[in-house]
């Protein structure tokens, strides 16, 4: 049974069919049209009708309130968020479990809610997934779900998420494909523990879900020099024999289903050191957020603003002259890609003289090599010892959440004022390319 506390209201529109039937900020939601609420998702299923028969609860007092819309009408309320539910595993992977003491406290929260991973897409193990919810899920058309498979054999679950309930995962994803409910999944590879027969394994079980798998992405698990658990990183000749076996089971499952469902990390490739599949393997980039084609796309763009930036005439009078370069910062994985990229870009305008950093990551130790987890002190500490004096500093966009903040607490201001030099985050190839040349792309094509 879920418990039904009802869904607190934060803002209500005044002339949306919400403000006009008298609903006021603070007012909870009990049931629409007779039905329990307890978050946005129920709320969002009860709303389709055009009139709606709402109980809400004021200052203690139940009521009735029934608010009636035009077809395609905004119901014109915002709520306050409900508090995620935690995860009860202690995997032996864990990226939180392995991170330093004193972040901010956002950094240590393990989620392990449906209604995230739907809105979110962040992943979940189903450990915490009691079948009513799953039952919910199903009547809610919650869809789709991304889910952390990482082995399926029971055992093998079960010791890598250390949690007695990891075991069922085949049962319940055959419940939601059953459910018509789609998802998308990952696999961590922790050597030793999910690699070899156990991976060949996992895959088959997964690419039979004909119907509810959409993509699966195959990553090396991450490792930080705070863990506790005694664990190996995929090292090349592993990574050789995973690329390997992955491309062929892959490659056979796209010519069965139509489409590439399996795929494998940028890591992975960089790790065994392969040439990165073409822009076509990785379709729409289902799983880009995993690391999934980001150097691919980051490639192809630059390739589509070439084109555009050759059709630019030059301004007359512009000349490089004897500007100091930009300095492009990154990470040691991303580093070889960007280099040829801005070297690229160094030629392709005289307005574009830069340089590149690949900065080491001390905070998490050196096996760490992806941007997304470079921190403000390693980068001032690396800027500072190349002891040049830079025209611009360029960070990469991944490092910096969306409150404006590395995960050691700096902001862009600060860094500037750490190094006494202007610091920039480019989002893409395109703004990397206008800080590195110090001016906007007057272009007529669109990227
Ligand atoms: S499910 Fe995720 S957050 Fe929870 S312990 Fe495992 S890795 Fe950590």
């Amino acid at each position: 049974m879920r418990a039904h506390q009802g869904l607190r209201i934060q803002t209500v529109s005044v002339s949306s069919p919400s403000g006009r039937a008298g609903l006021k900020p603070g007012d909870v939601i009990i049931t629409v049209q007779g039905q329990p609420v307890e978050d946005e998702l129920d709320f969002s299923y009860l709303c389709a009708d055009r009139v709606l028969e709402i109980e809400i609860q004021r200052r203690g007092i139940r009521r009735r309130v029934s608010i009636e819309r035009h077809w395609g009408e905004l119901i014109g309320l915002d709520f306050f968020q409900h508090k995620a539910k935690q995860c009860t595993n202690r995997c032996i992977f864990c990226f939180i479990d392995q991170m330093p003491p004193g972040l901010r406290r956002s950094l240590y929260i393990k989620d392990e809610d449906y209604r995230y991973s739907f809105l979110n897409g962040n992943y979940l193990t189903l450990c915490a997934t009691t079948d009513a919810e799953l039952q919910r899920i199903v009547e809610q058309g919650i869809s789709p779900l991304y889910i952390s498979v990482h082995a399926t054999d029971p055992a093998v679950r079960t010791g890598m998420l250390r949690n007695r309930f990891a075991g069922r995962i085949m049962t319940q994803l055959r419940q939601l494909e059953k459910g018509g409910i789609a998802f998308h999944a990952q696999i961590v590879v922790c050597p030793g523990y999910n690699d070899g027969s156990i991976l060949r394994q996992t895959i088959r079980d997964l690419l039979r879900l004909r119907k509810g798998l959409r993509s699966c992405a195959v990553v090396p698990v991450g490792l930080t020099k705070y863990r506790s658990f005694s664990l190996q990183p995929v090292d090349r000749d592993l990574a050789v024999t995973i690329c390997r076996m992955v491309e062929h089971v892959s490659d056979r499952d796209r010519l069965r289903c139509g489409s590439r469902r399996l795929f494998l990390a940028d890591e992975f490739f960089m790790k065994a050191g392969l040439p990165l599949p073409g822009r076509a393997y990785y379709e729409d980039y289902p799983q880009i957020g995993n690391g999934v084609g980001l150097i691919r796309q980051l490639c192809d763009e630059w390739l589509r603003l070439r084109r555009l930036i050759r059709r630019e005439p030059a301004a007359k009078g512009d000349r490089a002259g004897s500007r100091l370069p930009a300095l492009v910062v990154t990470s040691k994985s991303a580093e070889p890609f960007l280099t040829k990229i801005v070297a690229a870009m160094s030629a392709s305008s005289p307005y574009a003289a830069m340089a590149v950093l690949a900065v080491v990551n001390r905070f998490f130790g050196p096996a760490v090599t992806v941007s997304g987890l470079l921190t403000g002190g390693d980068v001032i500490r690396a800027v500072r010892e190349t002891k040049q004096p830079w025209r611009r500093i360029i960070l990469p966009a991944s490092m910096i959440n969306h409150r404006g903040y590395t995960l050691d607490g700096y902001s862009l201001a600060r860094i500037s004022v750490r190094l006494n030099m202007p610091v920039f985050m480019a989002r893409s190839v395109r703004e990397l390319f206008e800080y590195g040349r110090g001016r906007r792309l007057q272009t007529k094509g669109v990227l």
